[in-house]
């Protein structure tokens, strides 16, 4: 990345330097290759350390047509709030994959936000209906606002209608709505699902909150927040009834919103697509106008080194960016 040492890439920096746009191109690029073959995600670890409450982790990945390798380490400190910190932190680190030496970190906290709200966007611009006009979130906390926020910019929505499991957040999240200039509506789930032509679950749900029966034909539901085993937000067999789209097939099925389906026989592998695959344009993706969608995001490593990667682009073509030595 820099002949002169390892480049800094702050938290602030990462504000001033990526948006929402730069973000979607960067994870939809990344999910194409990915589908292609040219990158690739390293099994990741995750571990409760015994300390603090934490989980703490590392994805990595390299994708050989940007030639972007490294890893994001962090996790979930709960406590963090109380301190004034976010629960979630992580830092990417980028390495030279000619000679192995770092040659960035890069603060992943506010990346790891945009590449979340970046990969349902990319599942709303390739798989939703193109008249889509209500926006159903279920979800109020930290991510919620940059997926309103990004999903905002991919279909022309009248109105928000959303629900929280914490009633008391949901002002929040209509500010954001005000903000990108669309009415904001506190309903039940049920009634979400009822109006909304498109839907975003991102919560830390684990007992189903979405329900076959109430999906009309022709919505689209990105699940985002299904990243670990045990957690659920869409009963099973909704999962089953929908045309499943993901990151990685063998993360939806361990981790993400497709393990209880997979797990009660309801859905095999071979029924679940790469979203690649359809920005690819090998799979046609939604068919008719009837269809339910289901993207299962489980976060993958490729998506944070991708957005990192075009931070520390950024960060060195705007000629300003720190660097120290190591030796
Ligand atoms: P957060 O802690 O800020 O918000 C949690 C949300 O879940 C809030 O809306 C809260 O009211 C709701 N909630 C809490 N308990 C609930 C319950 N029992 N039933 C239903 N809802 C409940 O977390 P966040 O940073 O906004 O992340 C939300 C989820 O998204 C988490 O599960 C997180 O692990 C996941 N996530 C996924 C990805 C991905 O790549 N797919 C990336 C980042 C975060």
């Amino acid at each position: 990345m820099s002949d002169n040492g390892i480049l800094i890439v702050t938290e602030d920096d990462c504000k001033q330097l990526m948006d929402s746009g730069a973000a979607f191109d960067a994870v939809r690029d990344i999910f194409g290759r990915m589908a292609s073959g040219e990158a690739r995600n390293f099994p990741v670890v995750r571990e409760a350390i015994g300390h603090a409450d934490a989980l703490y982790g590392f994805k990595s990945g390299f994708d050989r047509s940007s030639m972007t390798l490294g890893v994001k380490g962090g996790g979930y400190w709960p406590g963090n709030m109380a301190q004034g910190l976010t629960n979630h932190q992580s830092t990417v680190c980028l390495f030279d994959p000619d000679t192995g030496r770092l040659s960035a970190l890069v603060g992943g906290n506010y990346l790891t936000a945009i590449r979340t709200a970046a990969a349902s966007a990319v599942s709303i611009a390739t798989l939703s209906r193109e008249n889509s006009t209500v926006l159903g979130m279920i979800g109020a906390g930290h991510q919620a606002g940059f997926q309103l926020r990004a999903a905002a910019e991919q279909r022309d929505f009248e109105k928000v209608i959303a629900w929280n499991y914490h009633p008391e957040y949901l002002p929040n999240l209509g500010k954001v709505a005000e903000e990108v200039g669309l009415p904001f509506e506190a309903a039940t789930i049920e009634q979400v699902c009822v109006q909304a032509d498109v839907i975003i679950t991102i919560t830390s749900s684990f007992a189903p909150l979405l329900m076959n029966d109430w999906i009309r034909p022709g919505t689209h539901i990105a699940c985002m927040g299904t990243d670990t085993r045990g957690k659920q937000e869409v009963e099973s067999k909704l999962v089953a009834s929908a045309k499943v789209f993901t990151d990685e097939i063998d993360q939806s099925t361990s981790i993400g919103e497709a393990q209880h389906a997979f797990a009660e026989g309801l859905i095999t592998k071979d029924r679940i697509t790469p979203l690649g695959d359809v920005i690819n344009g090998t799979h046609p993706g939604r068919s008719d106008d009837d269809d339910i969608t289901l993207f299962d995001s489980t976060g993958v490593g490729l998506q944070d080194l991708a957005v990192a990667g075009v931070a520390a682009r950024k960060a060195m073509d705007a000629g300003n960016a720190q660097t120290i030595q190591i030796g």
